[in-house]
């Protein structure tokens, strides 16, 4: 089991999960998530406007099993969606459909998206289905395709690693989309999982939605992909308003404001909230040098260590579970 598998497990394990929501931000979340409330949240967006960057906001959390905690995120997203609104603030949200209900019952998680979707559509705000693994893929689609019959204002991401990316690139390209490389454990009967098969995908599709879908928003840290987006744009005359680069918060903030800086669209995916665990994990799966987000903090404190035990224990039962 490679490093990138423990945190993956890590950030889908419940228990962990449950202890960091009591505890706030811990082990150097605090660097990558704007905050646990609106109010913070809304003055992260309020800087990164001031600097020309618009944001789309991550009501943290997500694979929900309790319908109540569903109905708690709808009625949260629906506050930021005000929030956003009265603070006249450069936004839009992203969502996650399992936030919502999705793993409770499809109808139960329809009419959750459909009260925010139908809100921030009268706001003229935009809504993003983030994509999770594998499992959750057809759904998030059919919950596009059934709300895209009465509302425009909403869109999805693709991931580059799975092989079927390319037929749905084409078939959602009238919609406003997210190009990422992916971010979940998925097997190669469904994913590339070479770091150059991958990027390989990841440019197709971004070039293809550029010369023919809606808008492309391209999600990456690395700039060896920014730099081909760059040179791509500027070799096809790709207009400056039907792309805009994408990152999270906390990432390669002069890179970020370089871009903005460019003239290039660029937008900041920022994440808050109490739910921050299996974000944060994914983060570190992502690039082992993200790990030094965390190290510092880790067994400073009595909750960072009540965390950190509890993940170096998960760990290990897995370390011991793969040898077997
Ligand atoms: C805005 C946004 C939204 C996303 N939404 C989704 C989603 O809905 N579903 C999903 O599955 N995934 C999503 N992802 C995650 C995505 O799929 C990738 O897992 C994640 O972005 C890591 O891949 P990468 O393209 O950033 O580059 P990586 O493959 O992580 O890195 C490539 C290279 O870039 C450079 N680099 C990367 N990070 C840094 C850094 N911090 N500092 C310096 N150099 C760096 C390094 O040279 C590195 O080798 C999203 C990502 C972003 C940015």
């Amino acid at each position: 089991m490679t490093l990138k598998d423990f945190f993956i497990g890590l950030s889908q394990n419940q228990l962990l999960n449950g202890m960091a929501k009591k505890y706030g931000l811990k082990l150097g979340a605090q660097s990558v998530v704007a905050g646990t409330n609106i109010k913070e949240m809304i003055e992260s967006v309020k800087e990164l406007n001031n600097h020309g960057i618009s944001a789309t906001i991550d009501n943290l959390g997500e694979f929900v099993t309790d319908k109540q905690d569903a109905i708690d995120a709808k009625n949260q997203i629906l506050d930021v969606i005000e929030a956003i609104h009265d603070n006249n603030v450069n936004a839009h949200i992203s969502l996650k459909a399992t936030q919502l209900g999705l793993d409770i019952d499809y109808d139960f998680c329809f009419n959750n998206i459909k009260e925010i979707v139908s809100k921030a559509n009268a706001y003229n705000i935009f809504i993003n289905f983030d994509q999770e693994d594998y499992s959750h893929l057809a759904p998030t689609f059919q919950l596009l395709d059934e709300l895209h019959k009465d509302y425009d204002n909403i869109g999805t991401v693709i991931q580059s690693y799975f092989y079927e990316s390319r037929n749905n690139i084409e078939r959602y390209k009238d919609y406003r989309l997210r190009i990422v490389k992916g971010a979940y454990k998925e097997p190669e009967e469904l994913a590339f999982q070479g770091k150059q098969d991958i990027d390989e995908n990841f440019i197709n599709l971004i070039e293809y939605h550029l010369l023919h879908g809606k808008f492309t928003s391209i999600a990456t840290h690395d700039h060896r992909i920014i730099d081909h987006v760059k040179q791509f744009v500027k070799e096809n005359d790709i207009p400056a308003d039907k792309f805009e680069f994408q990152m999270l918060y906390g990432f390669r903030r002069d890179l970020q404001l370089q871009l903005a800086k460019e003239g290039y669209h660029f937008c900041t995916y920022v994440p808050f909230g109490n739910d921050w665990f299996g974000y944060f994990m994914r983060r570190l799966a992502e690039r082992p040098q993200n790990l030094n987000l965390m190290v510092k903090q880790v067994f400073n404190k009595k909750t960072n260590t009540v965390i950190g035990v509890g993940a170096a224990a998960f760990i290990l039962g897995r370390l011991s579970k793969s040898r077997k």
